[in-house]
């Protein structure tokens, strides 16, 4: 490729609502073009990084029995229907009717579509195992679309999804892709970490997320500092303390002017916080639900949502408090009707409770569960914080934090979408059966961006050589140089010769815009070719991501080249 016909719009200016580097240097270099929020065209060096990907991808899926096929975008609305999602799905789905009236939407995951496939011709456990995959657009109506590739609208996404006859083989399913996950991102060049992640309400070691590790990551992921424990907060476990153990007292009432807080109550009582207990209010569906934790934890909405089973979960707003004779910042349990409690596990097992009286300037002393009020569930609620013991390690270590990039999730459906869209087979045994599924995606813009995230310096991007757009660049630092010229001109076809991704810049440009471009797109190899170099019959090669030189004779320069590149490709 000539620089003279790449079609690489760089920016001088960025536009301010890119915040994170990844997305200012991909807007710089020419790498994408955002349309409307949220939607971005891949533009030429872009799309050849997103294709190297991909091959990657399907390199390893493939080896893992995976085969690619390709579903519609557009995804009529029975078969969501049928699954139970169309009516929770929520607002990222994009709905649209065609000229029939007919419902559909555009594909925020395929779930639905593969099982109806499936089932649609499976009959036997002989038919078993199925792995299927594809590269394909999604569209999800992000509620906050930022970051660029990062978190868009329309994104592609390699979703896999396996079907198994029994548990045995979805495990092995479900290994095989996280093995091959792991293959994949270090392959990309990526920092990253599998994680154990939140699998909805099915619970369990369910889900992993393969984090890449970035400030500017918008998960937060808990590591262990002693073993190998590592999950996203927002399901990590945190041991339960043991209260300690006391007689059981009366309940009493007892004026707190103006707490308001949890602080100010344990304060005015003389109380640690850990011995009160705080009282949340939340709208989960239809049920309005009061939440129960120790005063000095905090609550995990992830959990309480796993915990509740529901599809919503807002904070309830002042009027519903009011409208369930609440009264905010003294609210307790105790005589509270219509309303469905949940609690903490540490604050089931705490006797003598201080909650708040539901009267303003007031709280109950020695309030004990199952005396005093009932709870309708008991789960553990807790955020976990850095610092806190690891809940595998027995406490031999503690959490570490961390912020992370999410570039792909490995989950185990087991029979939620199998046994409602009938995807069904006949055991051994002549018994008929749902298959167990397990869904595997990897976000491709994702994992570019995420890549650049870790990958630059103040210059611009440093691509590693597996998914760079071009190999090296070819910079002739004075265009009027016949010699110079010539030189170029060969090397450029030889390199071509060899197989090799090559850009030449043949711009009329000073040789310091030409390094500053190279530096910016990030190509790991820049050839420098100048008139003192050349007498010497030497050009000079530079490595992008350790800004090392070296001087090689202009007749070993391609042979030298091509061998590097399959060095670094290793
Ligand atoms: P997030 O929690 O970041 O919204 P998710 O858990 O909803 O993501 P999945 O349904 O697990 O996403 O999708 C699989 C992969 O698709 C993710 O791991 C991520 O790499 C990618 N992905 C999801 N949403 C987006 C998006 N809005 N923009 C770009 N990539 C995305
Ligand atoms: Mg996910």
């Amino acid at each position: 490729m000539r620089a003279t016909k790449l079609y690489a719009p760089t920016l001088r200016e960025v536009p301010s609502e890119a915040e994170i580097d990844s997305h200012k240097l991909m807007l710089k270099a020419g790498l994408i073009c955002k349309i409307t929020a949220g939607m971005y065209t891949y533009l030429p060096l872009a799309w050849r990084v997103m294709k190297k990907i991909e091959a990657i991808i399907r390199e390893e899926m493939d080896a893992i029995d995976g085969q690619e096929l390709m579903m519609p975008i557009v995804q009529p609305s029975e078969l969501w229907e049928a699954s139970g999602r169309w009516p929770v799905y929520g607002e990222e789905m994009m709905r649209l009717k065609d000229r029939h009236q007919r419902e559909y939407c555009l594909g925020p995951t395929h779930e639905e579509m593969i099982t109806w496939q499936v089932a649609h011709d499976l009959k036997s456990y002989k038919q078993l195992p199925i792995r299927l995959y594809q590269m394909q657009s999604k569209f999800r109506d992000e509620r906050r679309p930022r970051f660029g590739l990062m978190r868009s609208r329309e994104f592609i996404m390699k979703d896999m999804y396996s079907f198994d006859k029994d548990e045995a083989g979805l495990q092995a399913s479900y290994d095989a892709a996280y093995e091959a996950y792991g293959k994949i991102f270090s392959r990309c060049g990526l920092n990253f970490r599998p994680v154990e992640a939140d699998s909805g309400a099915i619970g369990g070691s369910g889900s992993h997320e393969f984090m890449a590790l970035a400030d500017a990551g918008e998960a937060e992921v808990l590591f262990c500092d002693h073993c190998d424990y590592a999950a996203n907060v927002e399901i990590a476990a945190l041991p339960a303390e043991n209260a300690a153990a006391a007689e059981v007292k009366s309940m009493e009432e007892v004026g707190t002017p103006d707490c308001g807080t949890i602080e100010a109550v344990a304060t005015f009582l003389g109380l640690p916080t850990n011995e009160t207990v705080k009282s949340l209010c939340y709208q989960a569906d239809e049920d309005f639900v009061l939440v129960l934790i120790r005063g000095d934890r905090h609550l995990n909405e992830v959990k309480l949502q796993n915990a509740l089973n529901c599809v919503e979960l807002t904070m309830a707003t002042d009027e519903a408090m009011i409208a369930h004779g609440l009264t905010k910042g003294f609210i307790g349990p105790v005589g509270v009707k219509g309303i469905k409690i949940v609690i903490d596990e540490e604050v089931a097992a705490m006797p003598n409770q201080v909650v708040g009286a539901n009267k303003k300037d007031c709280h109950l002393l020695n309030v004990n569960l199952d005396r005093d009020y009932q709870a309708d569930i008991v789960a553990d609620l807790r955020m976990v914080n850095a610092g806190d013991v690891c809940p595998h390690c027995g406490g031999a270590g503690h959490l570490q934090s961390a912020r992370g990039i999410e570039v792909g999730q490995v989950f185990k459906l087991y029979t939620k979408y199998s046994e409602k869209l009938k995807a069904v087979y006949i055991d051994e045994n002549g018994v008929e059966k749902p298959t167990l599924m397990g869904c595997y995606g990897i976000g491709v813009g994702r994992t570019m961006a995420a890549l650049i995230e870790q990958s630059h310096d103040d210059y611009g991007i440093i691509w590693p050589m597996a998914i760079a757009p071009y190999q090296v660049a070819i910079v002739p630092v004075n265009d009027k140089d016949e010699a110079i010229t010539a030189c170029c001109e060969k090397l450029y076809q030889d390199l071509m010769d060899a197989g090799v991704e090559v850009v030449l810049d043949d711009r009329k440009e000073r040789s310091g815009v030409k390094f500053n471009d190279a530096d910016l797109i990030g190509y790991p190899l820049r050839v420098t070719i100048g008139t003192k170099g050349l007498e010497k019959g030497i050009v000079e090669l530079k490595y992008r991501h350790n800004g090392a030189v070296e001087e090689i004779p202009v007749v070993e320069s391609a042979a030298y080249i091509s061998s590097k590149i399959q060095e670094m490709l290793k």
